[in-house]
């Protein structure tokens, strides 16, 4: 006997006929005799739907509002599927996010899990019910509904699996697992057997939205073994305790799978483009200590996270440009801001672009390799695409790029870092 926490995402949740296959998967697990915990998304589209009348309603709208609103789509594929489980002959309940409670801090539409309370659910587990958990949804001490951004059901189910110290975290998705890059873009991407939590975090925070970043760095803190797998299977296919999807390990089971000979040692693990930045020059910034404090601190106040940073060389009569890009979905805010304090700050223009991409490679191998740099700028130069800024991490590097080109940047680096699947 297991406890497995099993999470079905957007795709897989989009419609009764769907929601069936998901139940069929669930009581398929449950009959191998494993206490079983569900988290489900919203149907797929549902969650943008919902932020969208939000907008509609109150551009400025109140993110404890919005919870209320955008929480919504999981409540409704949670009841759902107890319903379904229940047609099939298994004993299933929904728990909503302020039943159990899943505690969250922090602010509302990005909150965190705090603490969630386990006993009744374990309880309910071990009486032989099937829990069916909303994901992306919890309380917050003064008991309103939170969310915890985009993508965060993911995270439910990580924080699920470590509170009721379950065998396995399985997250049930569109794909068969985490592959090179997205198999969307690149149809010679490769299937990875296992990824190390490192790499996954890296790869999530980079724009690879198979996970998300949060719901990666909680298991690696709590120790929570995940699987990434598919829920479009057909019936031979194996189960998931035969582990056919890609499985989040720690660097030692890593070396071990290689020295088992069933990894090979990467340089590269993967990579990952995201295409929801903003890049915000400001033109000759004086060229004085302070002068960059000056412009990152009002951004920081206002919650915008500043990604890549360029300080240009120093022009005449000590001026210099800035160069730093932020979430599209920030851009307005941060410009606003900037404009607030061209005084203070004392840039001379303010230029904006959202057309920019950028393209992340991550590897392990990258600690103890040099070049891995160099043969990318060399790939994408000799495809004619223009480097604007680059940033790098132990583990990776990042280049902004004009976002037309991203799909042929991938493209370039997965066949440079030899990645391509040989056919
Ligand atoms: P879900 O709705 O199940 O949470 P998401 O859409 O959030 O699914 O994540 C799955 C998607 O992630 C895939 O359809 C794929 O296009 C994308 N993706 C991006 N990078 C990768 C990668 N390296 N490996 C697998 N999928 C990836
Ligand atoms: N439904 C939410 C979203 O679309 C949460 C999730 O699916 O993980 O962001
Ligand atoms: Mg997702």
């Amino acid at each position: 006997m297991a406890r497995i926490v099993m999470k079905f995402g957007g795709t897989s949740m989009a419609g009764t006929e769907r929601i069936r296959r998901v139940a069929n998967i669930v009581r398929a697990q449950a009959a191998r005799g494993d206490q079983v915990a569900v988290v489900v998304s919203a149907m797929a589209g549902e969650t943008d739907r919902l932020v969208n009348f939000c907008r509609e309603a109150n551009p400025l709208y109140d993110p404890a509002e919005y919870d209320v609103v955008v929480a919504s789509g999981e409540q409704v594929t949670s009841g759902l599927l107890a319903l379904t489980l229940q047609a099939l002959g298994c004993k299933a309940r929904s728990w909503l996010g302020w039943q159990l409670p899943i505690k969250t801090i922090e602010a509302h539409a990005k909150a965190r899990i705090d603490e969630i309370d386990a006993p009744a659910l374990i309880a309910a587990m071990e009486a032989g019910e099937i829990a069916v958990i909303p994901g992306f949804q919890g309380v917050s001490e003064d008991g309103r509904i939170t969310t915890l951004g985009r993508g965060g059901s993911d995270t439910s189910a990580v924080a699920v699996a470590a509170a009721i110290k379950a065998d396995r975290c399985d997250i049930y998705t569109d794909v068969d697992g985490v592959y090179t890059t997205d198999p969307r873009i690149v149809a010679k991407a490769k299937k990875q057997k296992a990824v190390t939590y490192e790499e996954m975090l890296e790869l999530a925070s980079v724009g690879a939205k198979v996970l998300q970043t949060r719901s990666v760095g909680l298991a690696m803190k709590e120790k929570v073994r995940v699987q990434v797998l598919s829920s479009f299977i057909g019936d031979g296919a194996p189960p998931a305790d035969d582990l056919p999807g890609t499985m989040i390990v720690s660097d030692e089971e890593m070396d071990e799978l290689v020295e088992k000979g069933l990894m090979e040692r990467q340089l590269v693990t993967g990579i990952a483009h995201d295409k929801n930045e903003a890049k915000v020059i400001l033109t000759r910034v004086p060229d004085r200590p302070g002068a960059v404090a000056n412009i990152f601190e009002p951004l920081a106040a206002a919650s915008i996270n500043v990604d890549m940073i360029i300080q240009n060389v120093g022009r005449d009569k000590g001026e210099t440009d800035v160069t730093f890009t932020v979430p599209q979905s920030d851009l307005a805010r941060a410009q606003a801001l900037l404009e607030d304090r061209r005084d203070s700050i004392g840039f001379n223009r303010i230029i904006t672009d959202s057309k920019i991409a950028k393209i992340s490679v991550v590897g392990v191998g990258m600690k103890s390799h040099a070049g891995v740099a160099s043969s990318m700028f060399r790939a994408l130069s000799d495809r004619g695409i223009n480097i604007q800024a680059i940033s790098t991490s132990e583990i990776k590097i990042s280049v902004m790029i004009d976002e037309d080109e991203t799909e042929l940047a991938v493209r370039v680096l997965h066949t440079a870092y030899g990645l391509d699947a040989v056919s």
